[in-house]
């Protein structure tokens, strides 16, 4: 029978539309509990936001996007090219349909209800990494301080307000100021011109490509299928089985997951979701350096973090509103660089390479979505915006004991994808 189910109504087989790390998470997860997975991607593992992104694993600064400073940004984004934030197709309807929403949460009081949601996810963010490379996905996951540096002490009020609040919301952050020859002792790859600094302490990063190469090497180890090439267009209900549409096949199951990333709104229309998903651009590149960098940096005036990155750092920044499949813009690199280069020596920017750009999954309201659709068997993983590496392996976790015992935890309340 191809469409049995465990019983209490647990499918049998689930499919999962999306090789990001939140569906490999939600596929590896679902084999925790014995459940069959399918993975189905319109092109491979990795091929959306999840493989050249910063790669931080950073529960401590891990915080809902739409905030008030926000649209200060977004008004230099139209008057200034050499903004770190910018748009793509201002005329888009979806995008001013996203933008809508997402103006109308860009309050402090918004901002908070979303961060006590996140504080809930953030306390379990290390323990869902510790059981994944547990149990069998082979990668690394480091720690490290984040080393927010500033040319200007004035330019943290920003970032230390930001942290203010973090912890105002009960959230817990080791945080350190450090003076600029400090914050050169800490990391000597950093000029004269870094003034002052703010370590984050105790929090982990990881090379994106390689953890989720690994983890969709574990999730066919135990025995899932990964169909590649496949875009899915849409999902239907038919005689009580779930098919997922697209060029190429027809998939059945009983239920299915959506974690198609930046793209899932087009697989989602029509099952309840409200809340739009869009495209927000970033880019990334890579350089060598004298001497690896002995930690993850962050220049919060450029928006650009730092990773090392076996014997290179990536580059990592900009967010740019739009499409996930409009070309790149190379001048977003340039920017970047630019922005980076006067914060550090000992780096060989002639031998900038891997130049990247991936959609983060922004949710209009900022709450990653994560749960079941109006339609039955349908469940939505995806978001997670800037914090889909530091989330996906909890959203696997949590989203796989809600279909397999049917229980909705309550971390998972607020992610209702059908608020
Ligand atoms: C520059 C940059 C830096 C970042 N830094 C960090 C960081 O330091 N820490 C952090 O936590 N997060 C970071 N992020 C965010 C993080 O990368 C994302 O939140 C995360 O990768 C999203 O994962 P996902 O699986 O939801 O989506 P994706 O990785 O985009 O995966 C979606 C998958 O679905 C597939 N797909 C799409 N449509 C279809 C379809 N119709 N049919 C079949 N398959 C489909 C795609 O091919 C893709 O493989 C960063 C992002 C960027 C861009």
């Amino acid at each position: 029978m191809s469409h049995s189910s465990l019983g209490h109504g647990v499918p049998a087989r689930v499919t999962v539309i999306g090789a990001g790390i939140v569906g490999l998470s939600c596929a590896w997860s679902l084999q925790e509990h014995g459940i069959e997975v399918c993975v189905v991607d319109r092109a491979r593992p990795g091929a959306g936001a999840s493989w050249q992104n910063a790669g931080l694993v950073a529960p401590a600064v891990c915080v809902p996007l739409p905030e008030p400073s926000l649209l200060r940004y977004g008004v230099r984004a139209v008057s200034s090219p050499r903004s770190p934030v910018g748009l793509v197709h201002a005329g888009d309807p979806q995008l001013l349909r996203f933008m809508a929403t997402m103006v109308r949460h860009c309050t402090t009081a918004a901002w908070r209800r979303s961060m006590a949601t996140y504080r809930g996810l953030n306390e379990r963010v290390v323990d869902s990494y510790r059981h994944q490379l547990e149990g069998g996905v082979s990668a690394e996951l480091r720690e490290g301080d984040v080393l927010a540096c500033f040319a200007d002490p004035r330019e943290s009020a920003g970032f230390l307000h930001e942290m203010e609040e973090i912890v105002g919301a009960g959230q817990s952050a080791d945080v350190t100021l450090l003076t600029g020859d400090e914050a050169r002792q800490a990391e000597p790859l950093l000029s004269d011109r870094v003034a002052m600094a703010v370590a984050v302490r105790g929090q982990r990063y990881l090379t994106p490509s390689a953890y989720v190469t690994a983890l969709a090497k574990s999730v066919r180890e135990r025995g899932g299928k990964l169909i590649e090439d496949t875009p899915v267009t849409a999902v239907e209900r038919r005689h009580g089985i779930l098919v997922a549409r697209g060029p190429g096949a027809e998939l059945e199951a009983e239920a299915m997951v959506v974690a198609a990333g930046a793209w899932a709104s087009h697989v989602l229309a029509g099952h309840g979701v409200r809340v739009p998903i869009y495209g927000g651009r970033g880019y990334s590149f890579t350089v060598a350096l004298d001497r690896p960098v002995r930690g993850p940096l962050y220049f919060p005036a450029a928006r650009v973090a730092v990773t090392p990155q076996d014997d290179r750092a990536r580059f990592a920044g900009i967010m740019e509103f739009g499409s996930p499949d409009a070309a790149m813009r190379p001048a977003r690199i340039a920017h970047m660089l630019r922005a980076s280069r006067p914060m550090l020596h000992g780096v060989d920017w002639s031998t900038k390479a891997d130049e990247w750009m991936g959609p983060r999954p922004l949710s209009a309201d900022g709450v990653p979505l994560v749960g079941a659709t109006r339609t039955p068997g349908l469940y939505v993983a995806g978001g997670h915006g800037m914090w889909g590496v530091t989330l996906g392996p909890l959203t696997g976790a949590m989203l796989a004991t809600q279909i397999a015992t049917g229980v909705v935890a309550p971390e998972l309340v607020p992610l209702d994808p059908c608020r």
